[in-house]
């Protein structure tokens, strides 16, 4: 078999490092792909695909993209989640002997792309790494564009994927054994479009991890860093620092701190409550308009709206904490012009965490470092604003808030105001910075003044009038004469290029001058680098500094921002307790209150506690408001746990644990169970994992079977819940049986609700004001022509309705309810009388075995005696 060229040689040792990536290889000026990753990248870049002489038979499958625009190609292949890895080449091909040397300078992954423009500055970027070893979970998260780096420890899947679902995160690594956890990440790998790789054993080797961390962080024991308790999540935070030191070769000086943290310390909220009660994204159009995250955020800056947005997703517990960010809230609407002053200091700051993390990686360029400037100008301007705050948050703010004055005059006096992008052609360095470069610039363009001098002094000598000095790359400088001139060149000129219409010469001067004009400009162009580089290394070394004022500067554009909406949208202050009592007066929900329009919306009120309020059984028609009505419930007590304010007119929230939502399963259809499958799926995850302090928003259970099934299930679902025993935890039951409305009375602590409407003839008209009681009609017909159902069909149903009144079973429903009531310890009566009635169906069966026997009985050849015996077996059997 013939060889492979030396270069394809290359090559493929290169690619079989980086088997699991696309290897863009380094050409001339392309950046060139083989073999499969040709016809992949193709494929998804649309590129003419080609082919290249490998010293096989077959030519190698090749494509490629120019180098000038590789970073538009490669966001494009990481946003579908494949990973990249550029090979460069890493010798100057003038000097190399032989095949030029190439290496690998970094694989980019969707977690760890740093291009701004690939990034939704409102998000974050997280990379995630969960090792599984034994039984116990390690997770650790990183966004490598703004350096924020956490770990824990979860205790099962179901929390592990609650967190892939509060971080969003667009990559995982896994280790090999996670696959012998029994946790199925699939489906979340699908919904959310994470990529996922198990990577080899070694990454997750402990004493490695711990060696690398103690190596980046620079201490002896990682005990110092607050981890001693976390033995799994030290493992899924090493594996992700190797994972980026094997990407990324390169520094990661701006991951500082490794934060741990507990999933206990904040509400949980599964993934199906995070989308049902769109904090971030609606559930249809998975846009932010239309969210909760879309009404409160009001921020300036990128590191706001993605501090904003992570605190909604991860809402507080502790009582303290909650109430510090209230204070700061306040403050700021004690004092709304200072607030709106420093809301326009933050106007133009940009995403200093993502600059920092390009300065970090020396990927800065001059543009970046003015950018970053013109944020830090506004620092000192906003540590002033807030300085009289009292608030201790506040206070703990405005010592995390650097002004970084020293940093701000340093790029100040190095980098001109208008800089190029490129690094290697000067026009960085301003004027007065360092006194060499002053220098060579002074050569430079006084050399330019000797040119000028030179082009007029031999004009005059040689009287050729059109006579120019000019430049370019190839041949330097010289003289250009048109050919009607040509007579009258000096002897002495040396020609250096013939054209169509003129010569071009040079003279001793000349190449003297040339000398010293290219010399002074080369070593400026190379000290204007240096220079360059420099400041960016001295901004890169004071990364604590920087990274603190942005975390500060990102919480003081957040409580702006919800002070802001707070006092726009009329919000209250909500009392927090710990005892479990929810009592909101005139709710209005957040989202839909914007939705509709002005002040159309009606206010409601809601009484939760542990006691007499714990349930409530929420009826009323179709379209009335019920879902509207219990998700405003969840929501406001979501924010007030946000520190946010409320919309109410007042508003105590006892602090929840959890929040629960079982709604309408829409999304889920696509997902092949069936709807019912899903409701009953999140049912039982609900009644399994909520405690007596949860909040629990249940809509229409049981809807999705026939009405014996789903009245009997909802009813059962009560009764488990009410029960102190059992559950007990609040909850708003929104339902269409009505039958349920018997429970109240029956079962402590279960109140009954409507939300009532108005009859007008025929039509009703919806109120939207919940009221004590139980709605006594469903208004279905009166809904459907409301919606226009034709008419013919409306006088059809409503005939059939009154044939299929369902009188009996609310007539049943009273009964147990009844039966219950008197005797509640007596249940288990009914379940005896049950079994009778079970009986007496066997006994149905008995006499159709025996009419079977007869029928089967073959008479025409039967004798008398055998008649009268067959007799006699039937009689014993009766
Ligand atoms: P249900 O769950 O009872 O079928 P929804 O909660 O979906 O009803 O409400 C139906 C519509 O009524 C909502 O889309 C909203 O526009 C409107 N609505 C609900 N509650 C209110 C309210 N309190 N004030 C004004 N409009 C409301």
């Amino acid at each position: 078999m013939p060889q492979y060229t030396p270069m394809m040689q290359q090559y493929l040792e290169t690619k079989k490092e980086y088997k699991d990536c696309i290897l863009f290889y380094r050409l001339g000026d392309f950046y060139e792909m083989f073999f499969d990753d040709a016809v992949t990248a193709s494929r998804e870049l649309e590129l003419t695909l080609t082919g290249k002489d490998c010293g096989q038979e077959e030519r190698a499958p090749m494509c490629g993209v120019p180098y000038h625009a590789v970073e538009s190609y490669l966001n494009r292949l990481i946003s579908k989640g494949y990973k990249v890895a550029i090979c460069e080449q890493v010798e100057d091909p003038k000097t190399a002997k032989g095949i030029v040397k190439r290496e690998v300078i970094r694989v980019v992954t969707p977690g760890t792309n740093l291009n701004m423009q690939a990034l939704d500055e409102s998000k974050n970027n997280y990379l995630m790494s969960i090792v599984y070893l034994g039984d116990e979970l390690g997770v650790s998260v990183v966004d490598f564009s703004t350096g924020d780096y956490f770990v824990t420890e979860v205790s099962s899947g179901n929390i592990l994927i609650d967190e892939i679902n509060k971080f969003v995160p667009s990559e995982i690594i896994i280790n090999e054994y996670f696959a012998m956890s029994g946790i199925d990440l699939d489906p979340v790998r699908e919904k959310l479009g994470i990529s996922v790789s198990a990577l080899p054993n070694w990454y997750f080797d402990e004493s490695l991890c711990v060696r690398k961390l103690c190596e980046h962080f620079h201490v002896s024991r990682l005990d110092g860093l607050g981890l001693a308790d976390y033995s799994t999540g030290i493992v899924a935070a090493g594996a992700l620092l190797q994972y980026l030191l094997e990407t990324q070769k390169n520094s990661l000086e701006h991951l500082t701190t490794l934060m741990p943290y507990t999933t206990g310390k904040y509400m949980l909220i599964d993934s199906s409550s995070r989308r049902n009660l769109e904090l971030v994204e609606t559930l249809r159009e998975k846009q932010k308009r239309g969210s909760l995250l879309w009404v409160l955020d009001k921020t300036k800056t990128a590191m706001g709206a993605r501090r904003l947005r992570a605190m909604i997703e991860q809402p507080l517990i502790d009582h303290d904490e909650i109430i510090n960010r209230q204070d700061v809230i306040a403050e700021f609407n004690d004092n709304v012009i200072t607030r709106e002053e420093i809301r326009e200091y933050l106007n133009p700051v940009y995403d200093l965490e993502r600059l920092m993390s390009k300065i970090s990686c020396r990927t800065a360029n001059p543009r970046d470092l003015l950018a970053f400037r013109s944020s830090l100008q506004m620092l000192p301007y906003v540590k002033d604003l807030i300085k009289p705050f009292n608030s201790v948050l506040m206070q703990k703010i405005y010592e995390k808030l650097d002004p970084l004055e020293d940093i701000y005059q340093l790029i100040d006096s190095a980098i001109v105001d208008d800089p190029p992008i490129v690094l290697r052609e000067g026009g960085i360095i301003k004027e007065g910075y360092n006194a060499q470069a002053d220098e060579l610039r002074k050569a430079k363009t006084d050399g330019k003044t000797w040119l000028a001098g030179l082009e007029e002094r031999e004009k005059e000598q040689t009287g050729i009038k059109n006579l120019r000095v000019k430049y370019n790359k190839v041949f330097g400088y010289y003289l250009e004469v048109t050919n009607s001139y040509k007579d009258l060149v000096p002897d002495n000129w040396v020609r250096k290029q013939t054209l169509s219409n003129a010569e071009r010469y040079t003279t001793e001067e000349l190449k003297n001058l040339e000398d010293v004009i290219l010399g002074a400009e080369d070593k400026l162009y190379a000290l204007e680098y240096d220079l360059f580089v420099d400041v960016r290394d001295k901004i890169a070394s004071q990364v604590m500094r920087i990274q603190s004022t942005a975390k500060a500067i990102a919480e003081i554009d957040v409580f702006a921002s919800l002070a802001l909406v707070a006092e726009q949208n009329n919000y209250v202050r909500p009392k927090i307790n710990d005892k479990g009592l929810i009592d909101i007066k005139d709710g209005r929900h957040p989202v839909v209150e914007k939705m509709i329009s002005n002040d159309m919306f009606i206010a409601n009120d809601t009484l939760l506690d542990n006691n007499a309020n714990r349930i409530s059984i929420i009826t009323g028609p179709n379209m009335a408001g019920k879902s509207t009505y219990m998700r405003q419930t969840a929501l406001i007590v979501l924010m007030a746990q946000v520190g946010s304010f409320v919309p109410a007119s007042s508003a105590n929230i006892g602090i929840v644990d959890r929040i629960f939502t079982r709604v309408g399963a829409s999304d889920d259809l696509a997902s092949g169970q069936s709807t019912f499958m899903v409701e009953m799926t999140e049912v039982a995850n609900i009644l399994r994992n909520a405690t007596s302090k949860s909040l629990l928003i249940l809509d229409e259970i049981g809807r999705g079977t026939s009405t014996f099934d789903g009245l009997s299930i909802a009813w059962a679902v009560v009764e488990h819940i009410s029960n102190k025993n059992l559950l007990g935890a609040k909850t708003l039951f929104a339902t269409h049986y009505h039958e349920l409305t018997e429970l109240e009375g029956t079962l402590g602590g279960v109140n009954n609700y409507c939300i009532a409407v108005k009859e007008q003839g025929d039509d009703i008209v919806f109120l939207r004001k919940i009221v004590k009681g139980g709605a006594d009609k469903s208004y279905g017909i009166q809904v459907a022509k409301l919606a226009g159902v034709p008419d013919s069909v409306i006088a059809r149903a409503k005939e059939l309705v009154n044939d299929l009144s369902d009188a009996d079973i609310s007539q049943k429903a009273k009964e147990i309810a009844q039966y219950d009531k008197k005797k509640p310890d007596e249940k288990y009566i009914r379940k005896n009388e049950l079994e009778v009635n079970q009986m007496s169906l066997f006994d149905t069966a008995k006499d159709d075995d025996i009419v079977d026997e007869i029928n089967s009985l073959d008479i025409g050849n039967m004798t008398p005696i055998d008649a009268l015996n067959t007799l006699y077996k039937l009689q014993n059997k009766i």
